[in-house]
């Protein structure tokens, strides 16, 4: 666990000016009218100040309310869109049996509580006006017991903390390549990275879990002790049954050898490109996982294929040859220790820093990346899109070129281990997936991206990853969980009759 520090002050030193309008209002405080104008001040202090004293009495944390310096900063999640969603107070347990105390706190006041891990949830679920979040933040640690092969990780863990901490044993799980995701909210929703096809899901490695329920309870969840929420927490786990404490994992010995590739065609060939790759590289050998790109660029539109391979890149020339006849390509490839390989992941600002410097801005001392404004959608594809399908992306990109801010199309080819588990033998039912595809837009209102997912309905599968989780999608109880939701639905109702874990797209909605 890591102490409260200076990173808990607003850096700036100051009271935002939004919150201390806010705290004027509240202390009764108005002003009449310009310059020297009368104003009036009572001595009554606001109702959500004197709660919130009782919750600074419950938790050994810090809760940060509003009208304290520091408290947007601590109110902010990741994406800069949700800045004005203001919860009534930030508290951040010290440990497992503080994170208790607060949800039994927040149960007996009737205030809905929201778990914070990494702040990346795309919708921002991890905050809300009028209640209160939970951020984990010195939930951070990372442990290995060599015996067991067993990480053990702390549930505001962020993925840069979590490879580095196992790499300096030997050892790593399969995730994501945003240095600064949490452990948690990533596990608990899926969690696809580039050792995916090899290595699984991270949920896919997750086998047991400390969970704060609702009844006030800190219990650890585990096929013996209750295999139906553990189940639930494989795929379903964010936001919908407690607050996950701490996680445990099926650790992986470092592979000896690790490559990353990249292949780029001119844009004319972006059609060809995407039937090779999708043609390819859910099959492709398993130690391969690849991201399709197409994406707006400075003057033109971009396509590329970016990739990890667990092996040496010698072999790599064979291994790709099946995209050889989509065009004219350049070929980039380079063998790299894995865990300077997630650094690289982690993009151009991270390899030149410390590791300090390689999280968001505000979330730990010295954390320098931003933090970003965009929309995302998703989708699955279980056939091989059409020629039309795909003229409609490699236009809808195209169209987005030139206008104000950008747009990207990913997509993560699935197969190997990730589908060599059952829909229904956890909560993440997208098994029989080809590849899954996200729609991003930085900048550029909602209608771009929703033409383009719109545009799409007839040549995808109809659901959607609960991790890049869209707060506009219309079935998204199937979108996400397909068959598994009766199932799910069934563990919330016995685990959170009340539901106090509750957000716009928690299960039971
Ligand atoms: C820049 C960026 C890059 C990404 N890259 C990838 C990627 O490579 N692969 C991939 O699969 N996904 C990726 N994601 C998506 C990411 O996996 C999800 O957004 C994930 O839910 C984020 O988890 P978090 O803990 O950071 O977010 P949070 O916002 O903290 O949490 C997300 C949800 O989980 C809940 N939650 C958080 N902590 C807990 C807990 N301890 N117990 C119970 N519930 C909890 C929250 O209440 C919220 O509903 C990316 C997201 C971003 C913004």
């Amino acid at each position: 666990m890591s102490e409260p520090s200076s990173a808990d002050a607003d850096p700036a030193g100051a009271v935002d000016r939004r919150v201390f309008l806010a705290g004027l209002a509240g202390y009764g405080l108005t002003f009449a009218g310009g310059a020297g104008a009368a104003v009036s001040l009572s001595r009554r202090r606001p109702r959500g100040s004197r709660l919130i004293a009782g919750l600074r009495q419950a938790v050994r944390g810090p809760v940060i309310e509003p009208g304290q310096s520091g408290f947007l900063a601590a109110a902010h999640v990741y994406n800069e869109r949700f800045d004005d969603v203001l919860p009534l107070a930030v508290a951040r347990p010290l440990d497992a049996a503080d994170v208790r105390s607060a949800v039994r706190w927040a149960a007996a006041h009737d205030v809905p509580p929201r778990a914070r891990s990494g702040g990346h949830s795309y919708a921002g679920y991890s905050t809300l006006a009028g209640g209160i979040v939970l951020d984990l933040r010195y939930l951070s640690q990372v442990g290995f017991d060599r015996r067991a092969g067993i990480a053990t990780l702390g549930g505001g863990a962020q993925l840069i903390d979590v490879y580095a901490g196992l790499a300096a044993h030997g050892v790593t799980i399969p995730a994501g390549s945003c240095p600064s995701v949490g452990v948690a909210g990533h596990a608990l929703g899926g969690g696809m990275g580039l050792a995916g096809r090899a290595l699984g899901l991270t949920t896919d490695n997750l086998f047991a879990a400390e969970l704060a329920t609702a009844d006030g309870r800190l219990q650890r969840v585990d096929r013996h002790s209750d295999p139906e929420l553990l189940w639930a927490l494989r795929g379903a786990g964010g936001g919908n049954f407690g607050v996950v404490t701490e996680l445990e994992f099926h650790a992986h010995r470092l592979p000896r050898a690790c490559a990353w590739f990249s292949v780029a065609w001119p844009w004319a060939s972006a059609g060809d490109a995407l039937d090779a790759w999708q043609h390819w590289a859910p099959h492709a050998r398993e130690q391969l996982t690849s991201v399709f790109h197409l994406e707006t660029g400075a003057e033109r539109p971009r396509v590329l294929v970016a990739g990890q391979y667990l092996g040496p890149a010698g072999e790599l020339a064979r291994l790709l040859e099946p995209l050889a006849g989509a065009g004219p390509a350049t070929v980039r490839a380079g063998d790299q220790d894995y865990f300077d390989l997630q650094v690289r992941w982690a993009g151009p600002a991270c390899s030149a820093q410390s590791l300090q410097g390689c999280h968001t801005v505000g979330t730990r001392p010295g954390g320098t990346l931003p933090r970003e404004s965009f929309r995302a959608k998703s989708d699955y594809v279980s056939r091989p899109l059409s020629p039309t399908g795909r003229e409609l992306l490699v236009a809808a990109v195209a169209a987005r070129q030139g206008q104000p801010g950008s747009g990207s199309i990913l997509f993560d080819s699935y197969g190997g281990a990730i589908n060599r588990v059952a829909p229904d033998a956890t909560a993440f039912v997208h098994r029989e997936a080809l590849f899954c595809i996200q729609y991003l837009d930085y900048g550029g209102g909602p209608s771009w991206l929703r033409g383009v997912h719109a545009a799409m309905r007839g040549h995808v599968s109809g659901m959607a990853y609960q991790n890049y989780i869209d707060p506009e999608l219309g079935d998204w109880q199937h979108a996400y969980y397909g068959a598994n939701y009766p199932r799910l639905l069934a563990i919330r109702r016995r685990v959170d009759p009340d539901h106090r874990f509750n957000f716009p797209q928690a299960i039971g909605r």
